[in-house]
């Protein structure tokens, strides 16, 4: 792919081979509808026009990243991300900035945000869980076995791509920065009990995250929602797990969510026997895209 080259900018002392790499300018782009906004900025939709890839450029403006002092995150997490490849995990091509911007190549994910499908369908069918469960523990294998946590693992996190197929978007410094539910109660409902006490953490905290997205997925509400956040934290600390009777869910997908939300992180089921799982096995399309 012609447009698969990172970039940095001019200050990029580090960068030993800065003139074999590609400088982005933005007339580079042609810029077209806006796809979404975020907390620094706006997404458009834009062509690259050398090799007519589409992409999403994602618009960040420097001084409410300085004002948010966000701007060393920003730099770790562009680094992280660019240099993951993974059908799973959306691709960040390269960034460059001007006097004002800074702005992010990313891949374009074209069926939009899992949270809106989610909100629509109210819950997911357990095939359709299944297979973005499946595809979900492959790029956190993938992730962990090159040291990445990813940490905030939730539906607001995750896009769709033309397939049909899940992304992985918005890295690590979405975890404090990017929080793109309103209320703070948003971000409570995914956390671990380990980090709800403050001990320490480490990557299974990404399978915990995977649990409660396989719960809310089956029955469109996260599993330890309460109106309080007190509440929320006491019913995550106690792994206060109820399954409603409605919508009917299977016992065997009960079975993996309560072998992911177990309290003792060393004891969540381990990501390749999350895959090995039968209602994985049962209900996930192999091909590992959803096509409705
Ligand atoms: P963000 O700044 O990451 O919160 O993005 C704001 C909105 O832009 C999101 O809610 C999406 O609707 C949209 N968006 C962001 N990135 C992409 C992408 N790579 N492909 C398609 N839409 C995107």
């Amino acid at each position: 792919m012609a447009i698969a080259t990172e970039s940095r900018g001019s200050e990029d002392k580090a960068s030993a081979h800065a003139n074999e790499e590609k400088r982005w300018v933005l007339s580079d782009f042609e810029v077209g509808k806006p796809l979404g906004r975020g907390k620094f900025g706006h997404v458009y939709l834009a062509r690259e026009k050398r090799s007519n890839q589409i992409v999403a450029l994602k618009v960040l403006f420097k001084s409410q990243l300085k004002q948010s002092q966000v701007e060393h995150q920003l730099r770790r997490e562009v680094e992280i991300q660019s240099h993951l490849r993974h059908p799973n995990i959306l691709r960040l091509y390269g960034y460059f900035y001007d006097q004002t911007r800074v702005y992010l190549i990313l891949e374009y994910a074209a069926k939009g945000e899992l949270y809106k499908e989610l909100t629509r369908c109210k819950h997911f069918s357990e095939r359709r869980s299944a297979t973005y469960i499946a595809s979900l523990a492959r790029a956190l294998i993938y992730l962990h076995g090159k040291h990445v946590i990813h940490r905030d693992i939730k539906p607001e996190n995750l896009l769709i791509g033309v397939q049909g197929e899940l992304k992985i978007a918005d890295f690590g410094w979405s975890v404090h920065t990017f929080n793109r539910r309103r209320t703070m109660c948003g971000t409570l409902d995914y956390l671990p009990p380990e980090m709800v006490e403050k001990t320490e953490h480490d990557y299974h905290v990404d399978i915990w995250s995977l649990g409660i997205l396989c719960y809310e997925f089956l029955y469109g509400v996260p599993p330890f929602e309460a109106k309080e956040h007190s509440e929320t934290y006491r019913r995550i600390v106690k792994v206060d797990l109820k399954f409603p009777l409605k919508p009917f869910v299977s016992p065997a997908a009960k079975d993996l969510i309560s072998q992911m939300l177990v309290k003792n992180s060393a004891h969540r089921l381990p990501l390749h026997k999350v895959l090995e799982h039968p209602w994985i096995v049962q209900n996930a399309d192999p091909s590992g895209v959803y096509r409705g």
